[in-house]
This record gives structure tokens, sequence and C-alpha cells, in this order.
């Protein structure tokens, strides 16, 4: 699947899942995913051919630029063009539904936080939808999002995953892997590689909550819904309210996400555990938006956005996130306002302490232990895994 070391590919399925499905899936099931692993060589090849095609990205300052290609299940990139900005729906639902998706990502960042696209400068935005025959993946290459039709090939008791453009949060998280290259450029590994995450699914789940106009409260906070057949035990692929209880399948393993620093996964996989403990900041903000209610992109998510846009940089960790994202409520909304008590309140939840700072006739807030909780293991070895 997304198995690049050099030059990551950053995708919404996993790799803890391809492995527990190489190990207990059906024939069927392990062939795919065998073929899936073939596909990571042969991405990095066309991703290199793509850098000179006419399809790469341009900017149009101030406009939603959508472009929608047909990989028509093969692996050439970008595949024929088959909807632009404003032509009408083509009937085939994958290109619809990237199309209506990137809009609604796009939608989210221009109204919300007035921000122009991507790269902030009205870059366009490019799907490839189809890509390959059975390619159980989406993923942001670092110029435009690829999404597989998931196992419709197969016959339907082998059939793990449906197609990837079927959940737009999954449009939104590959979206945003965009901003954050654009921003914060955090590094695809360890802590900052699972903020990298954790920003994806915060702004990918704002973008779903916000088209069903949910507040934080009716919002389902799941991940991928709708992702999986009836196949599989589980309702998503992450879960941000409860991270760890997504699904819980013969086929794909137990969901291994921790909700807490207490709970943090020390793993040289997956980058790192990249998908793995993004579940603790993801539950912070779950916990943030909670606290403050009504909807989660008016301060919660004004706050996050804020916080990748000027305030991370690429090796930030946990603990840089919580502090930053602090000291953003307090240039939004105040020192001492209820917003910033609530970032803090919600980083706490999670086992990583802000010591406030707030005006001196306030006096001190209460003490903390000191201890560092943050799980940073200091030293991020970085060699030749920037590229994204
Ligand atoms: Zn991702």
């Amino acid at each position: 699947m997304c198995t690049h070391h050099h030059n990551p590919l950053q995708c919404i399925v996993p790799p803890h899942m391809a492995e527990n499905i190489l190990d207990k899936g059906s024939p069927l099931q392990i062939e795919r995913v065998q073929q899936n692993l073939n596909e990571a060589t042969l991405l990095r090849d066309e991703r290199q051919a793509f850098a000179k095609t006419s399809a790469k990205p341009t900017a149009t300052a101030g406009q939603k630029d959508r472009k929608i290609y047909d990989a028509q299940n093969g692996t050439r990139l970008p595949g024929t063009l088959v909807r632009s900005e404003g032509e009408a729906a083509t009937g085939d639902t994958a290109v619809d539904e990237a199309y209506d998706g990137a809009g609604a990502t796009y939608d989210l960042y221009d109204e919300i936080f007035e921000r122009n696209s991507i790269d902030a400068n009205g870059l366009q935005l490019v799907s490839v939808v189809h890509y390959h025959v059975g390619y159980d993946n989406a993923f942001w290459d670092g110029q435009k999002m690829v999404y597989g039709d998931g196992d419709e090939d197969l016959p339907e008791s082998d059939r793990l995953f449906n197609r990837f453009t079927i959940a737009v949060d999954i449009i939104g998280h590959e979206l945003t892997h965009g901003v954050t290259q654009y921003e914060a450029n955090l590094v695809y590994q360890d802590q900052s590689g699972a903020l990298n995450e954790s920003f994806s699914d915060v702004f990918g789940s704002l973008v779903k909550q916000r088209i069903n106009n949910q507040t934080a409260s009716e919002a389902d906070w799941l991940i991928g819904e709708g992702l999986f057949t009836s196949n599989v035990n589980g309702t998503a692929i992450r879960s941000m309210k409860n991270p760890g209880s997504a699904y819980d399948d013969p086929v794909l393993g137990k969901d291994p996400q921790p909700g807490h620093m207490n709970d943090y996964v020390n793993t040289t996989g997956d980058n790192g555990g990249v998908h793995i403990n993004s579940g603790i900041p993801n539950k912070a903000f779950y916990e943030v938006a909670m606290e403050l209610g009504g909807f989660a992109w008016e301060k919660a998510g004004k706050i996050w956005y804020v916080t990748l846009r000027d305030k991370l940089s690429s090796t930030s960790d946990f603990q840089t996130a919580a502090d930053s994202t602090v000291e953003a409520a307090a240039e939004l909304y105040g020192k001492g306002s209820d917003e910033q008590l609530a970032v803090r309140n919600g980083w706490q939840k999670v086992g990583i302490d802000v010591v406030l700072d707030l005006d001196a006739e306030e006096g001190n807030t209460e003490p903390e232990d000191g201890t560092d909780k943050s799980g940073n293991r200091g030293c991020l070895n970085l060699g030749g895994l920037f590229g994204k």
C-alpha cells in the first residue's frame, strides 16, 4: 500500500491494516494487498513523470478550480480529464464525489478560515479517480489526490473496502495534507507525523460536520465512515471521540489508536505510528470542541487552523502543538478566556499539560508537576524522510 520510506505517500489506510490482512485474510484478500504493495514502486515512477505533465496544478488567484481525472483503472497518472470547474455532474459516482468533496473542503477553508485553496493562493485542486484495479487506498502525493475503487471487482464475500471517494472526510483529510505541506510542513515521522495525520483528520471531520450542519455533540467524529463493506466488523477507520474503538475485525485486526499519552505506542512501523498516535491529538481536539459546544469549526477549528498556519514547524511535537493551540486561543479570544481554558483542558484530558501564561495580576495558575508526558523521544532521525 503506502510503504515508501524515502518519499512517503500520505495514505488514508494505515499499514497495520494491510499487515493484518496479509496475516488473516482470504486468498483473494491477501493477493489484493500484495498487488497494492507492488503498486508503491509504480507510483513513485508515476509521480516523477507527473511533475512534467500539463496536469500539474496551477494557481488561479481567488477562485475555486477543480479538475477531476479518470485513470480508467490504469496506472498512468493523471489519466483523462473528465470534469472541470463549473461543469455538470457526470453520473460517474467517484468523479462526482471527488468533485463535490474537493469543493466542500475548499469552501471550509475559504469561508471559515479565509484561505484560498491548499496553498492560500488559489491552487487548482486536482483529483484522480478509478486508479488501477482494486486499489485499496487514497493518498495525497504532494500535488494531487488519488483514489482507488476499493474491492468492487472482487466477489461479494471477499470485499473489505468500498470506493475511496465514498467518505467526504477522507477527501478533506487528503487535501489537508496539502495545506499542512504549505504551512507547518510537519515531517511525516513520529510525533510530527502523527500531528500531520491528526490535522488531516480534524479538518476532514470538520468538512463533514459542516456539510451535515452538525454541532460538536451531534457529530459522529468518525473518519472514513462508509468505507468498510458489511463484511467488516467496524464503523470507520478511526474515531476521534473514542480512539481505538473504530473497528475490531477478524481480518483487519483491532483499531490500535490510543487516546491518552499513557497508552502512547512506540513503534518503528507506520513511520513511527503516525496513524496510531494521531489518536491522542485527535481526542484532544474532540474534547476542546465538546467543551466549547456549537459548531466545531467556529472556535476549535479556528484555533487549530491558526496553529497549523502560524505556530508549528516541521519538527513540532505534541507538547509544542498543545502549547501553541493554547497560545493561539489566547490571541484569538483572550488570556484566561473560556476558549483558552477549554484548549488547556482538552490537552490535559489526553495527558498533556500546558502551563498557562496569564497576566501577572492574575497570579500563577495551578502549579504543574513538571514531568514531561509528551513522549518526546528528542531526536528524530530525519534522513531522507522529507519529500511528500
Ligand atoms: Zn493521512
